[in-house]
């Protein structure tokens, strides 16, 4: 039986980030936040399901004290082309009123997705609110969206692995590929 990450000729996904590369990035993005958030409490906000792994990543590198929370929004479906409808599927459970959220984000496309979950928390007051995206797409770069720390700008390609997906599957690809097609992770 085919593995679910390699091709039909058998070939793994063609790498974009590598492990190595992601973990060096995580290691100096987690020292920024120990700086800038030091003698702080963080509570960082994880946006399901595709940020996941960089988050845990992240939360295991940085040393400021810290509380975890989930929120899901939906905005792809199974396609690789964006709706443009965002929904909460599921909220925060905290209550980040006076305290400095850090929202994480696996990827930033269209932007829709991150301003959504922005103005959300914002209306509940957080004594700070910022950004960390996993990857930045070429066409974010263009808007007015937020973000005050990226890991990797990418080329405007799809991509998995690393926690993100194509159809809910990938996502344990431990490094960043571009999705090459159906062939890529055919039954
Ligand atoms: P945006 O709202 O910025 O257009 O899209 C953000 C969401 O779309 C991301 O959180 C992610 O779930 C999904 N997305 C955008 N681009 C990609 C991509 O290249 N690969 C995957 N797997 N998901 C993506």
């Amino acid at each position: 039986m085919m593995n679910e990450t390699q091709s039909s000729a058998g070939n793994p996904p063609r790498v974009l980030i590598g492990e190595d590369q992601i973990r060096q990035r995580i290691a100096e993005l987690a020292a920024e936040l120990n700086r800038d958030y030091a003698g702080k409490q963080l509570l960082l906000v994880g946006v399901l399901k595709g940020a996941i792994i960089f988050m845990m990543d992240l939360a295991r590198a940085i040393q400021v004290p810290l509380s975890l929370d989930f929120m899901a929004v939906s905005s792809y479906g199974d396609s690789t082309q964006s709706s443009g409808v965002v929904r909460i599927i599921k909220d925060l459970e905290e209550n980040v009123e006076g305290k400095h959220v850090l929202v994480v984000e696996d990827i930033i496309d269209t932007g829709l997705t991150l301003t959504y979950v922005l103005q959300s928390i914002s209306a509940r007051n957080p004594a700070s609110l910022k950004v960390c995206a996993f990857l930045r797409k070429q066409k974010a770069l263009q808007l007015s969206v937020p973000v005050d720390y990226v890991a990797f700008d990418i080329p405007d390609v799809f991509v998995i692995g690393y926690g993100l997906d194509y159809a809910e599957r990938n996502r344990n690809i431990p490094y960043v590929a571009v999705w090459e097609g159906e062939t890529a992770s055919s039954d």
